[in-house]
Formats: structure tokens, sequence, C-alpha cells
């Protein structure tokens, strides 16, 4: 099954992610933390990312469409994969359509997740991560058992220097004009299911899980 997760920073993509990888054993590949990565190795690509990235941008297409082509040629990629923040410009997504037709393979479901303005803020802002194991927490909404400290491995969980309110607005900014009218592009195609982000995680995990297993009304 090929997935594509999409909805602004802070929607709960990542949250998602995690859980129906697990539950679907297909790969998730999201092009923030292929970014992140590359840039805490001091990489080309990360040195170029971090440019844009830093200041809330959008990194430029033929960088992104690079690196989202070469991890879809893997073959952890053949039984499918869930595409987390990308594409997030109408030319990477024609640029995913081609792709894809070249192996023979198509998006089967779009799903959007749909939260407002103001939450975002506080769900960014109050976002830490795991150093280790890059799991996702919230140190109000979805707090680990002690203060800083992974539940699931035990690392060390920080702040990502993008989180901050100020490069939050560019972000959020960033997503209204470059990425939500991609939003069109895949519901004329029918392919698009909105699902309210702003419900419990577990309600969002269950509605999307329908979805992708057809027992949605
Ligand atoms: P994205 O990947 O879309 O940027 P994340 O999954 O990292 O978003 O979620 C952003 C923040 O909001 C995280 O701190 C996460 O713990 C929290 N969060 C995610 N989903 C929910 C939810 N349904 N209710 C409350 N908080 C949530
Ligand atoms: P994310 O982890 O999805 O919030 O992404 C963090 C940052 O990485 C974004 O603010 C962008 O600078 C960059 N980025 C991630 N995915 C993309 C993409 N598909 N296109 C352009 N830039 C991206």
């Amino acid at each position: 099954m090929n997935i594509l997760f999409m909805g602004p920073p802070g929607a709960g993509k990542g949250t998602q992610a995690e859980r129906i990888v697990a539950e679907f054993g297909i790969p998730h590949i999201s092009t923030g933390d292929a970014f992140r990565l590359a840039m805490k190795e001091g990489t080309p690509l990360g040195l170029k990312a971090k440019e844009y990235v830093d200041q809330g941008l959008l990194v430029p297409d033929d960088v992104t469409n690079g690196i989202v082509r070469e991890r879809l040629q893997q073959d952890d990629c053949k039984r499918g994969f869930l595409l987390d923040g990308y594409p997030r410009t109408l030319a990477q997504a024609e640029a995913l359509d081609g792709m894809l037709k070249e192996s023979g393979r198509r998006i089967d479901h779009v799903i959007s997740l749909v939260v407002d303005r103001d939450m975002l803020l506080k769900r960014l802002t109050g976002r830490r991560i795991c150093k280790s194991c890059g799991a996702t927490y919230h140190i109000l909404f979805n707090p680990p058992k002690q203060e800083g400290v992974c539940d699931k491995c035990g690392g060390e969980l920080y702040q990502r220097s993008d989180d901050t309110e100020e490069k939050v607005g560019t972000r959020l900014d960033e997503y209204l004009s470059k990425t939500e009218p991609l939003l069109r592009y895949y519901r004329d195609q029918g392919l698009l299911r909105e699902v309210n982000g702003e419900q419990e995680i577990d309600a969002v995990t269950a509605q999307i899980t329908s979805i992708l297993k057809g027992q949605a009304e």
C-alpha cells in the first residue's frame, strides 16, 4: 500500500505515521527526518538543506525530489511506503507521479490531517523528540512518563530548533501558500481523505486505519 500523509506542520503526521507503519509493515519516509539526519552528519545535502530548514522555508524541489527518488528505489519500498511531509509543492507531486509511473506503481491513499492554526502553534512549540529513536512527544498533550526521557528507548528528548514561535509562523505560511493548494490536486483524482486531526491521538489512528482498510463509511 502506497500512502501519503499531508497536513500542516504539527498536524500529527509523524505521530500517526509511527503507528500506521507498525500496523502495516511498510517504511516511513519523512523528508524532514532525512534533512535533519543529513544536517546532523554535515553532508553536502545537509549543508544545502540547512540554508532553508533553519529559516522555516521549503528546501528546493530538485534537492527534495532527488532524495525521495533514491529512497523509493530501495527494496523495502516494494511492499509499499508511507510518505510523510512529501510532496509539499505541485512540482514535487508531479515529480512523484513520474517516479511511480516509471516503476509501475501508484498512490493508493492520501490522508490529510486537519488542525487549526492556534492548535498547531501550541503543538509545535510543545513538541519534544527523542534523540535516539525519533519518537515524538508533547510536554502537555502527550508527555513521556519521566520528563525529558523517551518511554520507548530511554533516550534524551530535545526541542527542534525550528519549533520556535517565529519559525513556526514562517513554516505555516509556507504550508498555506505552497502545500495547501496541493490538496485540490489529490481531491480531483479522488484520492484525498480528510481526517480531523484535533481528536485524541488514538481516535485519529483508528480513523486512518479504517480508511486504509477500506472500512470507513
Ligand atoms: P507533524 O509530523 O505533522 O509535524 P507531529 O506528529 O510531530 O506533527 O505532532 C506535533 C505535536 O503534536 C507533537 O508534540 C505531538 O506529540 C502532538 N500531537 C500529535 N497528534 C496529537 C493529537 N491528536 N492530540 C494532541 N497532540 C498531538
Ligand atoms: P518537517 O519535519 O516535515 O516539519 O520538515 C522540516 C523542514 O524540512 C521543513 O520546514 C522544510 O524546510 C524541510 N522539508 C521537509 N520536507 C520537505 C519537502 N517535501 N519539500 C521542501 N522542504 C521540505
